[in-house]
């Protein structure tokens, strides 16, 4: 469950990690309100659950409550990413002198978790440490022992040395968090350095699908959903939106998994990962294609089934009546229980089936790069 920022932010300041003043607005009049109330320029952000919003152009600053009126009216019910915008957080414009990158999330081998520092942050981590390996610091938190302050001292050993006491108090701050809401990742992304010192400037936590419930969560706004994630979560099919542009849909997280794998060894990039389950009827694929339709960002649709209680036949079906709403070609990969039917369903439709994982795999990458 991914909170929106400005929910991850009402976390924060509780625990006492210090945020710019602000507040949510869902109308140009409301912003400018908002804005008049804060004084001096401010930041318009998305609130949306997707990363990246200042690259998409969901982050905007506006000088003064007339144009913070001006920008709201843009943004407001455009979509980010496939997501439409309908909350802008307005906050007090920071003036910044560095941005840092501060993050916990769980590290699968050594299953701990794993507090993770940039002084090179307000950019994707990711690719900071692919270029700049020696820019990201991280230290595993063996739950059992705690947030011994010598893991600190290592942690931030690359922090300019003013700040590093003042990283540290957020990190502890942060580490309750990370405990108490039982999350799976824990942001800031910036820290921002400002004359008067720390602020979070932007919150990201996903809080563990399988937490325990409790009343930490009293007082707080119901969390926020993709909505197509939403959607799918309801139709009985597990949807998660991912970065790419080649449609996945496949029965079993399994095979969904090796799935993506493949088309990423293949030099594609996945844009969900999408499991029908088992025994799914032609009702819930043709759910599941329509899914990927609208999310809007493939460029190509790949299913691959292997039947076994999930019948071919029905799954062909299924594409077969989602067709209509899809505008992007299809790569077929069906196998198993009632194959023969399955194949000649997709035929009438005039869909060629592919005969591995593989081709599908490579015929997806060359469709999604503009082949054929
Ligand atoms: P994200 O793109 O979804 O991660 O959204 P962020 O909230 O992290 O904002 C993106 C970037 O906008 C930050 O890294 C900052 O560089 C910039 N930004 C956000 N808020 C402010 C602000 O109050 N003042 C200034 N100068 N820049 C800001
Ligand atoms: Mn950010």
């Amino acid at each position: 469950m991914r909170l929106l920022e400005w929910q991850g932010r009402e976390i924060f300041q509780r625990a006492g990690i210090p945020v710019p003043p602000g507040e949510l607005a869902t109308s140009p009049e409301e912003a400018q309100a908002v804005a008049a109330r804060l004084g001096g320029p401010v930041v318009l952000k998305a609130q949306v659950p997707v990363g990246g919003r200042g690259k998409a152009g969901g982050i905007k600053l506006a000088a003064t409550p007339a144009q913070a009126r001006e920008i709201a009216k843009d943004l407001l019910g455009t979509k980010l990413k496939g997501v439409p915008v309908e909350v802008l957080l307005v906050v007090k414009a920071t003036e910044i002198r560095s941005e840092h990158y501060l993050g916990i999330t769980i590290d699968r081998s050594p299953r701990q978790p794993v507090l993770i520092y940039s002084p090179s942050g307000g950019v994707d981590i990711e690719e900071v440490a692919k270029i700049h390996p020696a820019k990201v610091a991280k230290v595993a938190i063996p739950p059992l022992e705690g947030l011994y302050p010598f893991r600190l001292r290592r942690l931030f050993s690359i922090a300019p040395a003013e700040l590093r006491r003042e990283l540290s108090r957020m990190a502890v701050k942060l580490y309750s968090v990370f405990q108490k809401y039982e999350c799976s990742l824990v942001e800031i992304n910036p820290v921002a350095e400002t004359e008067a010192g720390l602020l979070a400037l932007d919150a990201k936590v996903i809080i563990d699908d399988d937490h325990r419930p409790g009343d930490q969560f009293a007082g707080l706004s119901e969390a926020a959903e993709d909505p197509l994630e939403a959607e799918a979560k309801a139709a009985g099919l597990s949807f998660v939106r991912l970065a790419g542009d080649i449609g996945i849909i496949g029965n079993g997280a399994g095979l969904v998994m090796a799935t993506l794998d493949l088309v990423t060894l293949a030099g594609g990039r996945p844009a969900n990962f999408l499991d029908i389950g088992g025994g799914a009827r032609a009702e819930r694929v043709q759910k599941a294609v329509e899914l990927v339709a609208r999310s809007a960002q493939a460029k190509v649709l790949l299913v691959n089934v292997f039947g076994g209680i999930t019948r071919c036949d029905e799954v062909a079906r299924g594409i077969v009546e989602a067709t209509g709403v899809l505008e992007i070609p299809v790569v077929v990969r069906l196998t198993g229980t009632n194959e023969r039917e399955g194949k000649e369903i997709l035929a009438r439709a005039g869909l060629v089936p592919v005969d591995t994982m593989e081709e599908g795999a490579a015929r997806a990458v060359a469709l999604a790069k503009g082949g054929t």
